[in-house]
């Protein structure tokens, strides 16, 4: 029987933070996780995240929720790049790449670290990564929501994500096509890593 206490004692200590809920097929239909932080497809050329789970506030979640239904009527699939981030990942990414333009630095809480905010973009109905103005993290005039120096098609995408996500409630910001926030992210508190000891 030991190997059961084991295998919980492991679940729970992989899961970050109890404010915290794991974005899944069953609560985000159809959702494709490409998890940019976890891999080495990344600023930092590193993995950044133990595993490749999303994480994000309950309702953040219950947001995307509504945004995977609206894409699927339309044929499309929702993809996460990223969502919370933990405090060392926030570091490890100004130490590549220290631009206060876009990103936020160390000494700043980043809205990603209070689990309100999340990076997507689109896949087709069968999961393949469609072609988006620009990639993740792709710090130039392509990112910005000017989507007219893009092809006409990854355009459209582009302006139907959009809209799918600020009906559901988020709200978005002008440089960064994929970045998305709850509207009141401010009232919400950082989360630490508890697993990667989440010192400030
Ligand atoms: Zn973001």
């Amino acid at each position: 029987m030991a190997w059961i206490f084991l295998l919980l004692a492991s679940a729970a200590m992989a899961f970050p933070d109890e404010r915290l809920v794991e974005v899944t097929p069953a609560n985000v239909p159809g959702v494709v996780l490409d998890l940019r932080y976890a891999s080495t497809n990344n600023l930092t050329g590193k993995a950044l995240y133990p595993d490749a789970k999303a994480y994000l506030r309950q309702e953040a979640i219950r947001q995307l929720r509504r945004v995977a239904r609206e894409l699927e009527d339309e044929g499309y699939r929702l993809v996460i790049w990223d969502a919370w981030r933990p405090a060392s990942a926030q570091r490890a990414l100004w130490k590549a790449k220290p631009d206060g333009k876009f990103l936020t630095p160390p000494s700043k809480i980043s809205r990603h670290r209070r689990g309100t905010s999340v990076d997507v973009s689109l896949a087709d109905g069968k999961g393949n990564i469609l072609e988006m103005p620009s990639d993740h993290d792709e710090f130039n005039a392509k990112a910005d929501e000017d989507f007219s120096d893009v092809p006409k098609e990854v355009a459209l995408r582009a302006r139907i994500l959009r809209k799918a996500m600020f009906a559901a409630g988020f709200s978005g910001v002008p440089d960064e096509w994929w970045h998305y926030d709850l509207r009141d992210w401010a009232d919400y508190e950082p989360v630490e890593d508890k697993k990667m000891g989440g010192s400030r």
